[in-house]
């Protein structure tokens, strides 16, 4: 076993400073980020990627950013250790992830992990018996260094081995975030932006959404994830779904997430929403999705208008003239 190892690092302080608290001890570290299609700071520009590249520069440390796969999306269907509030599987992603370090560890020769995490801080995923399923089922048993809790947890292996000084490691426990503030206030760490890291999974409305599309859909592309992130969606059958725009953003992105097969609808004569039939249409299917264009127009949009529907690089244009009511659309709405 040497004193080289990898560091989860989000760039939020926990596992900021669990990095600092080791570096101290002289452990060679070298830091790894995910990313994914669910985490809010990281859907624009790796906002959160950069976050944790910044601290890893701020210590003069190596960082790979890894982004969860497409493989991620098996883990939120089916989780062993179920969800929390939401659609997240806290434990099993932590597991995913912890998977991930191993191979990385192996890659470059390191001999342990390192976490940020806190005992009792989060009730699904920070429990002792959570963190014990998560060695166990990453192949990581003992190689788990958690240096903010590790007081209150078995001694991992690198410190029986005498390469970590168990002395020097600390005791913080629970949801309060005073002792991670003091600790940063007494190494000099500022301009920690994500504390408490910022996953769609666990927002309620959004995972209904991801609940509707792993229901209905078997095959998960990268598109599905994006287009569930913006828009008002309407699910017609399990093979269906039309996406609204909310704004001009929202138009021209969806416009960009077109795959083969799906349908785009386009206001020709007025100002209003794009569409997106998501799936196959049948009889009435671009005669909805146009009126629904009209509805959320308002009251621009009022009497015949014409739509521009493109689908697999053919255009066609064609006419509705009345918007959908309100009760056909609140029983369809995700
Ligand atoms: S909050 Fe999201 S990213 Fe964090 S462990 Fe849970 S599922 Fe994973």
């Amino acid at each position: 076993m040497n004193k080289k190892a990898v560091a989860l690092l989000s760039g939020g302080l926990d596992s900021t400073l669990a990095v600092k608290v080791l570096l101290d001890q002289g452990v060679e570290i070298v830091a790894l980020n995910f990313t994914s299609t669910f985490c809010t700071c990281s859907c624009r520009g790796s906002v959160c990627s950069n976050e944790a590249a910044r601290v890893a520069n701020e210590f003069g440390i190596p960082i790979k950013v890894l982004k969860k796969g497409l493989d991620y999306i098996e883990v939120i269907r089916n989780p062993k250790y179920g969800y929390g509030q939401g659609m997240n599987p806290c434990v099993d992603c932590r597991i995913y992830m912890h998977r991930l370090a191993k191979n990385y560890m192996g890659e470059i020769g390191a001999s342990f992990v390192i976490t940020g995490e806190v005992l009792g801080q989060r009730p699904m995923s920070q429990r002792k018996d959570a963190f014990k399923s998560i060695e166990k089922e990453s192949g990581l048993d003992g190689l788990i260094v958690r240096p903010l809790c590790a007081k209150h947890l078995d001694p991992t292996i690198p410190e029986k081995a005498g390469i970590i000084d168990r002395e020097k490691l600390l005791d913080m426990v629970g949801r309060s975030r005073k002792p991670q503030i003091s600790l940063a206030e007494e190494c000099d760490i500022q301009n920690y932006p994500c504390p408490s890291g910022g996953c769609l999974l666990t927002d309620k409305i959004f995972s209904k959404r991801v609940k509707d599309l792993l229901d209905n859909k078997k095959d998960v592309t990268t598109e599905d994830l994006q287009i569930l992130k913006i828009g008002r969606h309407f699910r017609l059958n399990n093979e269906t779904k039309i996406v609204i725009g909310r704004d001009e953003a929202e138009n021209k992105r969806l416009g960009n997430l077109v795959q083969p097969g799906d349908t785009l609808l386009e206001p020709l004569d007025f100002a209003g929403p794009t569409a997106m039939i998501c799936g196959p249409v049948k009889n009435g299917t671009h005669s909805l999705a146009g009126r629904m264009i009209l509805r959320y127009a308002g009251e621009k949009a009022d009497g015949k208008r014409f739509l521009k529907l493109s689908q697999n690089g053919e255009a066609t244009i064609f006419e509705v003239d009345s918007p959908v009511d309100d009760k056909v659309l609140k029983g369809m709405m995700i």
